[in-house]
């Protein structure tokens, strides 16, 4: 056998069922971490992270808002497939009675097929009604809040008013703390959530680690979604003040992690992903994140509500680098599944690609086009470096109405990231165009919307 043979095939067996951790931001902006521009907000864990790991630059989420992009996150697929999203309710409120179906399969569902242990932490907002719950959709456990933190207000608590606001009322909201489908606590004390989710995971992540058993974490935050909160080591400290506080507790809380992946001697065996569920919510002003060079936020298909930070970490398999590929948070179903050595469903479309090769440094996913949904309509298209759109609605708190486009926009996006300067539809800008308005039309062919269970 051969010296390189012999080393790929070390590679394989180091590699074989790593555990994977993923931590999901909630409205964390890309322009929100010191290791993607944010002159303020000091996140030392995570520029490591990003020093150590792999750092893209063009990493999409599947939705601009929570419910549609927690979905598309956790089933690899477009949430118009499974009926996770609205062009009325943006997302699921506590009234809601629908919510992510049994029938669709879920990271932790493939996982634990194939023997990882599984656990869900910080918010969940796919459901709260049976066969839509973490433990319904593949967690041996969970713990966390069931929908957003400004959802469920108090008598008189108003949104922008309160939520919003430099000081909520920390009793404004009764949100629930729920440990494995009992409320363990309401409302929950949101001052601690974060420092409780990381103590959680820790605890999770060391009893695994003492079982030798390989698991899946999702940890989910509930911040920097409105009403900020954060711990008293935190509370006051960041530049930026509130929002800036709870990114640098998240910080905190990534280094902990690592740390302690670290410390156990696991860290080899171990993917961490951390990114964010959707852009910065901009009409919150100093409460709402920063999108940095990126137009728009949070519900909008412009760059700012769907391009987001993302780091991926694997000590001894991930080689430090910063990537331009375009990647999304479905990518991240498949290559679990693909790392776990369970097989992708093959009943249903997975829009999700194996990112696997990627990671390992040895190959390059192909170009694939990148779909900007608006509730159920789709209103733009990525493919290589071009961006159309063909429709358009500002972010939450904007003018309200959706602008269509006959002839569509094009933008540049790698010599112009703040889309604002539109290209000629002619020569290549025409070329660019054809391929875009051809690889919708193939998405077309395979969409069957499911059932709508945000209405
Ligand atoms: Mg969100």
């Amino acid at each position: 056998m051969t010296i390189a043979f012999l080393t790929v095939f070390a590679t394989a067996l180091a590699n074989a069922n790593p555990n994977i951790v993923i931590i999901f931001c909630d409205d964390l902006g890309y322009g929100d971490l010191g290791c993607y521009g944010s002159p303020t907000i000091r996140t030392p864990h995570l520029d490591q992270m990003a020093d150590e790991g792999l750092r893209f630059t063009d990493f999409y989420v599947g939705a601009s808002v929570c419910t549609p992009s927690r979905a598309a996150l956790l089933t690899g697929r477009y949430p118009i497939r499974n009926g996770m999203c609205s062009n009325g309710r943006r997302v699921l409120f506590p009234e809601s009675k629908g919510g992510l179906p049994d029938a669709e399969i879920t990271i932790a569902e493939g996982l634990r097929d194939v023997g990882y242990a599984t656990m869900h932490v910080g918010k969940w907002h796919l459901g709260i009604h049976e066969g839509s719950r973490p433990t319904d959709q593949g967690f041996d456990h969970s713990f966390g809040i069931p929908y957003s933190n400004d959802m469920d207000p108090r008598e008189g608590i108003k949104h922008r008013e309160h939520a919003g606001s430099q000081a909520p009322p920390g009793d404004g909201w009764n949100i629930p703390l729920i440990r494995d489908n009992r409320i363990v606590e309401r409302p929950a004390d949101q001052a601690t959530l974060t420092k409780r989710y990381t103590e959680e995971s820790v605890k999770f992540i060391r009893s695994q680690a003492k079982a030798e058993n390989p698991f899946f974490l999702y940890l989910a935050h509930t911040m920097p979604h409105v009403p900020l909160f954060a711990s008293p080591e935190f509370h006051g400290k960041s530049r930026a003040g509130r929002y800036g506080d709870t990114v640098e507790e998240i910080d905190w809380s990534t280094g902990q992690i690592l740390n302690t992946l670290s410390e156990l001697g696991i860290a080899e065996k171990t993917l961490v992903f951390f990114t964010s569920d959707n852009g910065p919510w901009l009409v919150m002003n100093d409460e709402g994140g920063s999108a940095g060079p990126l137009r728009e936020g949070k519900a909008s298909t412009w760059e700012g509500g769907m391009r987001v930070p993302a780091i991926a970490w694997w000590p001894g398999t991930i080689q430090p680098a910063r990537t331009p590929i375009v990647a999304n948070a479905m990518d991240l179903f498949t290559t679990s599944l693909k790392l776990g050595g369970a097989e992708p469903p093959s009943d249903r479309v997975i829009d999700g690609r194996d990112l696997t090769g990627l990671l390992e440094g040895e190959s390059l996913p192909p170009r694939t086009p990148f779909f900007y949904y608006h509730g159920r309509e789709l209103f733009a298209c990525r493919l290589g470096p071009w961006k159309v759109h063909f429709q358009t609605r500002p972010s939450f708190g904007g003018k309200p109405g959706t602008t269509k486009h006959d002839p569509p926009l094009l933008f540049h996006l790698p010599r112009d990231p703040s889309e604002k300067r539109l290209r000629p539809l002619e020569g290549v800008g025409e070329k660019a165009l054809a391929e875009i308005e051809e690889a919708v039309a193939k998405h077309r062919q395979t969409l069957r919307p499911g059932e709508p269970q945000l209405e």
